[in-house]
């Protein structure tokens, strides 16, 4: 999509701190981090605005993003992380690009979702 910052991100339109990038996945820093790593992994694709989206036919690729995340989190060396997803304004998803935080490096304790307003 054009107008999607998460598009231009995948295609290096817009610079990123890339941490893991394949064919299907790529995986960045976010430029507010909410705790000490704070990693974003998106399908390069734009095959889904949110979660709602995700299909039989999109699983796939999001069970590799789990993938990634998981070796992720390895390589960083962390034990405890949480994986976050916002699906919808509610929620609070701003960027319409499938996304999913990890989050660690601190205790995330009882937080929700480790991302504050
Ligand atoms: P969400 O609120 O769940 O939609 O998450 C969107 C995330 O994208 C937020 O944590 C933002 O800080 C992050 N973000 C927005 N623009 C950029 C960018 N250009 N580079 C890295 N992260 C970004
Ligand atoms: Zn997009």
């Amino acid at each position: 999509m054009s107008d999607c910052i998460f598009c231009k991100i995948a295609t290096g339109k817009i610079p990123s701190q890339k941490v893991y990038e394949d064919a299907e996945i790529l995986a960045f820093r976010d430029l507010i981090p909410q705790a000490p790593t704070h990693i974003l992994v998106i399908p390069k694709a734009h095959i889904a605005s949110s979660a709602a989206e995700i299909t039989a036919e999109t699983a796939p690729i999001v069970g590799r993003i789990f993938a990634v995340i998981a070796q992720l989190a390895r390589e960083q060396k962390l034990e405890s992380y949480r994986i976050v997803n916002n699906c919808g304004e509610d929620a609070g998803q701003t960027v319409r690009h499938l996304h999913f935080h990890l989050l660690g490096g601190i205790s995330l304790g009882a937080m929700l979702t480790g991302i504050q307003e």
